[in-house]
């Protein structure tokens, strides 16, 4: 690909602090930012986000000396304090982070964070504006930006659009329940590619989309992507199951220094088969579902006393929202709960940690944890389980994994799989992962691994851009007459 890349996300890929009177820039890491990375350099691309710091921070001296080391620009959006109070934390994190992965009971719909939210997603597409042409591929990504590409498309109707979905999508019933429902999907048909993390969220928004805005049409319709035709504009719609870099994992699992706080950390939890959770802080993780059921496993499966302890580590994550300070809260309080009951001379059945691993020590737990329970309620892929399954290079891990996980399409088949509002069959298959032969755990783990090498972030990432590109006669140059129709269309 030779297009410029200009990626946009609510925030810019780095953190900037100030140690003493010196301020730092310092890359993120994630999968997300090592997949695309070589091609922003490659092609001298642009990210564009919220910086996360305030005025007093020298952003632009702080953003050159990065350019200079990565080949790629960063340009800020600068959000207020209110702003991010109404766009990011109201309506993103209030209103959309729940309903998008069907807990409409945690849901805030207020209409002056909903403004906010336009106001910001209309920022941020002038900013893609300033600094994008036509001859460059424009990339949005996520629930927060889903009318920045509608922004961009009025200003400018030949650009190149694309979005991804990192959340899953809703099914119809559940979506029109939000008064803004419309609008969204009109943002979000402005694109020319739109892509999801599963089948599932792919088909939702299609229901959507033909039920709920009329005169949207299926012209064709693939077994990865759909296409559609509003008026005389076509846009796809696909799936593309965002993964990590498997070799990177496995590798770095293996190196000398993890190895060596692996060892330290089995030293802590000898002769004991160790449960391993980690996930931020978040209700649709089904973390206290996933406490009840080792307790339930503990209660019905008595010769895992002693034997096996659940280690938790809990990332935290908006500590400023209520329905997060109350789950921290229960937690607590479950935990306190089942050591209280259950633990014994030399033996605590729950480890609770409530704060975030350095690289070294997350693969570490990677490495020494027998079995990892991925358990959401519905989470859109979940990392975690990927990265625990490229860090088992011995192949002995055992992959316990919620059927609401985007990663369960293509990982289910051989890992254990649960219903995680089921806390009797949960305990079951704690008990079924604590019994299981060696000879199976390699049997599935090597399966997983394959799995999960051959469908890695750089796959993902090639995938999209070539279902981006790969049909011009479906992807016209729009003179403005069909902007109109499309809008007139949308309107209604
Ligand atoms: N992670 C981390 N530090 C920690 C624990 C987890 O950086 O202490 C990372 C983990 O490696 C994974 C990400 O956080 O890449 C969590 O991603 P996932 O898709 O599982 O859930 P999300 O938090 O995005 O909902």
């Amino acid at each position: 690909m030779n297009q410029r890349m200009i990626v946009v996300s609510n925030r810019l890929p780095i953190a900037i602090n100030q140690v003493g009177n010196d301020w730092r820039i310092e890359p993120a890491s994630g999968g997300l930012v090592t997949a695309i990375e070589p091609l922003m350099s490659k092609n001298k691309g642009t990210w564009i986000g919220w910086p996360g710091c305030g005025d007093e921070a020298p952003f632009d001296d702080l953003a050159s000396s990065f350019s200079a080391e990565h080949s790629y620009q960063l340009k800020p959006v600068p959000l207020s304090e209110s702003e991010v109070e109404k766009y990011y934390r109201g309506f993103s994190n209030e209103a959309l982070w729940p309903l998008f992965h069907d807990l409409l009971g945690n849901c805030n719909f207020n209409l002056d964070n909903y403004l906010t939210y336009e106001a910001v997603n209309r920022r941020f597409a002038q900013v893609t504006a300033e600094f994008s042409t036509d001859d460059d591929i424009i990339w949005f990504h996520d629930y927060q930006l889903m009318l920045s590409g509608w922004y961009l498309r009025q200003m400018h109707p030949n650009r190149t659009i694309a979005f991804f979905l990192h959340i899953p999508f809703p099914s119809p019933d559940l979506f029109r329940r939000l008064p803004w429902s419309k609008q969204l999907l009109r943002g979000l048909l402005a694109h020319d590619l739109i892509g999801f993390q599963t089948l599932r969220d792919h088909r939702n928004f299609i229901h959507c989309v033909t039920s709920l805005v009329e005169g949207v049409e299926v012209v064709t319709s693939h077994d990865k992507h759909t296409v559609l035709r509003c008026g005389e504009h076509y846009i796809k719609a696909g799936h593309f199951p965002i993964s990590i870099d498997f070799n990177e994992f496995s590798d770095s699992a293996g190196s000398k220094e993890v190895s060596k706080a692996a060892w330290h950390l089995q030293d802590n939890y000898r002769q004991r088969q160790l449960f391993l959770g980690i996930d931020r802080l978040d209700y649709t993780k089904g973390i206290p579902e996933r406490f009840l059921a080792f307790e339930r496993a503990l209660e019905k499966y008595p010769d895992m006393r002693q034997k096996a302890s659940l280690l938790q580590v809990v990332v935290p994550s908006r500590t400023m929202v209520p329905d997060y300070i109350d789950l921290k809260r229960l937690l607590e309080q479950l935990a306190g709960r089942i050591n209280g009951r259950f633990s014994e001379q030399g033996w605590i059945p729950l480890h609770y940690y409530y704060r975030s691993l350095d690289p070294i020590q997350l693969l570490a737990h990677y490495r020494v944890a027998e079995v990892c329970l991925v358990t959401p309620l519905r989470d859109g892929m979940n990392l975690v389980a990927k990265e625990y399954c490229a860090s088992s290079n011995d192949n002995q891990g055992i992959l316990i994994l919620s059927k609401f996980a985007g990663a369960f399409d293509q990982l289910g088949k051989h890992s254990l799989q649960v219903n995680p509002y089921d806390i009797e069959k949960t305990a079951d298959t704690i008990y079924q992962a604590f019994s299981m032969s060696d000879n199976e755990r390699s049997r599935r783990m090597a399966q997983l691994r394959a799995q999960i090498q051959s469908n890695d972030v750089h796959r993902w990432l090639e995938t999209f851009i070539a279902t981006l590109g790969n049909n011009p006669e479906t992807m016209p140059r729009r003179p403005e007459k069909h902007l109109v129709e499309l809008n007139s269309i949308l309107a209604t």
